[in-house]
C-alpha cells in the first residue's frame, strides 16, 4: 500500500482521459479555450492500463475516469472493461457532463463492472444551464440520469454553485434527490484556472438555504455509499427524500488530512495534489523503455512526497502570490485549468 510522508494511504487514482470537452462551463474552461494536448502525447489506453496494473500492485483500489469530458474520447467502454478486470481494482467510476454520453450503452458498462457515475449539473433551468455550459444540453443530461439509474448505477450529481451564475438554482437541483435515489452534492468552487475568476458559494450558505426550505438537516449514514465513508462529502436526507443532498467543502473544510487521491493527466503526468503541479512524467518513463519495477519505484517515491495540504485559502486572493510558508520552494504551484485536470 502506498503511503506518503504523513502516513496517508493512497488507494484512489483519478484518470483524466482527455483535456478536450464538448461544453465550455464558465468556471472551468476559459473562454479562449485551452491549448490541447497533441494527439501523440495522449497516453494510449494500453499505457493507462499498464500504469494501473503497476499502481494496483501498490494498493490503488479505486479508479475514476474523468476529463475534460471522458466520453469525448473514443473507446471508453472497452477501457472500462479492461480496467475493471485489473487485479486489485475494486471500483471503477466515471465523471461526465452527461451530454457527451448520449450514445453510451450504460447497460453494457454495468456488465463490464462500472460501479457509478457522477454527472455534473449546475442548473435545472434550461436557459441558465445554457448560459453556464454554452450548450442547449439540459434534456440530454436528464436523460443520462434516467438511463444510468435504469441500469442500477450509483448516480451522484455534482453541482458547483457560483455567485452570479447559478446560486438561485441550488434548491431546484437539490430537489432531484426528492424522487430519485441519487446524491446531489454541492461542491465549493476552487480557485483553479478559470475558477479563480469567480466567487463560489460556500457550503455553509448552501446548507442554510437547503435548511430554510427542507428543514433541519442531520448527517445521513454512509452505509449505502462507500465513497462517503472515506471521502469528502457530508450527506443529509431531508424529510421525504429518496436520495440525499450533501456538500463537499475543499475551501472551508479542507479534507487534506485524509486525502487518499492521486491524479493522472491525459498526457501521462502524475499529480499528487490539486494545488500543485504534476510531479512525475510517467509518459516519458513509459516511452523510454522503463521497466515496471522502475516505474513503480518512481511512483512510490513521488507519492511519498505528497504535500501535506492545499493552500487555496492562503492563495485565493491572487494565485501568483507566495503563500508565505515556504512550500513554494519545494513544490511548484499548479498552472493547469480544471478542464485539464478533471476535478
Ligand atoms: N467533464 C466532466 C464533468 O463535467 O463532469 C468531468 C470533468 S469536470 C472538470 C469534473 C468536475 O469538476 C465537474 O463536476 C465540475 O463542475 C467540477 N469543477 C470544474 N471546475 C471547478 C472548480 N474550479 N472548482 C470546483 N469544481 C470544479
Ligand atoms: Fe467540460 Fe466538465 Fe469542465 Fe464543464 S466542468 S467545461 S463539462 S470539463
Amino acid at each position: 500500500m502506498m503511503q506518503d510522508q504523513y502516513g496517508r494511504k493512497l488507494n484512489y487514482l483519478r484518470i483524466s482521459l482527455t483535456d478536450r470537452c464538448n461544453l465550455q462551463c464558465r468556471y472551468c474552461m476559459p473562454e479562449e479555450g485551452i491549448c490541447t494536448i497533441k494527439q501523440q502525447d495522449y497516453l494510449t489506453f494500453d499505457e493507462i492500463l499498464r500504469l494501473v496494473r503497476i499502481m494496483a500492485g501498490q494498493g490503488i483500489r479505486k479508479l475514476r475516469l474523468t476529463g475534460g469530458e471522458p466520453f469525448v474520447r473514443k473507446g471508453v467502454p472497452r477501457l472500462v472493461q479492461q480496467l475493471c478486470a485489473v487485479e486489485g481494482i475494486e471500483e471503477v467510476d466515471i465523471t461526465t457532463n452527461g451530454v457527451a454520453s448520449r450514445d453510451i450503452d450504460w447497460k453494457q458498462l454495468v456488465e463490464y463492472g462500472l460501479h457509478g457515475v457522477n454527472i455534473s449539473l449546475d442548473a435545472l433551468d434550461p436557459i441558465i444551464y445554457q448560459q453556464i455550459t454554452g450548450v442547449d444540453g439540459l434534456e440530454q443530461v436528464m436523460q443520462t440520469i434516467q438511463d444510468a439509474l435504469a441500469v442500477g448505477l450509483r448516480v451522484k450529481i455534482n453541482c458547483v454553485p457560483v455567485c452570479g451564475i447559478n446560486e438561485q438554482e441550488i434548491i431546484s437541483v437539490a430537489q432531484l434527490a426528492r424522487n430519485y435515489p441519487i446524491d446531489v452534492r454541492f461542491i465549493e468552487l476552487m480557485p483553479i484556472g478559470t475558477g479563480a475568476r469567480w466567487k463560489g458559494v460556500d457550503s455553509r450558505q448552501v446548507m442554510d438555504r437547503l435548511e430554510s426550505v427542507f428543514g433541519p438537516l442531520e448527517p445521513a449514514g454512509s452505509a449505502n455509499c462507500s465513497e462517503e465513508a472515506v471521502g469528502p462529502a457530508i450527506c443529509y436526507r431531508p424529510e421525504g427524500f429518496v436520495g440525499r443532498v450533501g456538500s463537499i467543502s475543499p475551501m472551508t473544510h479542507p479534507f487534506c488530512a485524509s486525502c487518499n487521491r492521486l491524479r493522472l493527466t491525459a498526457d501521462g503526468k502524475l499529480k499528487t495534489c490539486l494545488y500543485y503541479d504534476e510531479v512525475l512524467d510517467l509518459r516519458e518513463l513509459l516511452r523510454n523503455g522503463a521497466t515496471d519495477a522502475v516505474i513503480e519505484k518512481r511512483i512510490v517515491e513521488a507519492v511519498y512526497d505528497k504535500p501535506d495540504r492545499h493552500r487555496f485559502q492562503e492563495a485565493n486572493k491572487e494565485m501568483s502570490e507566495p503563500t508565505g510558508d515556504g512550500s513554494e520552494q519545494k513544490y511548484a504551484r499548479n498552472h493547469k485549468k480544471m478542464v485539464q485536470i478533471g476535478g
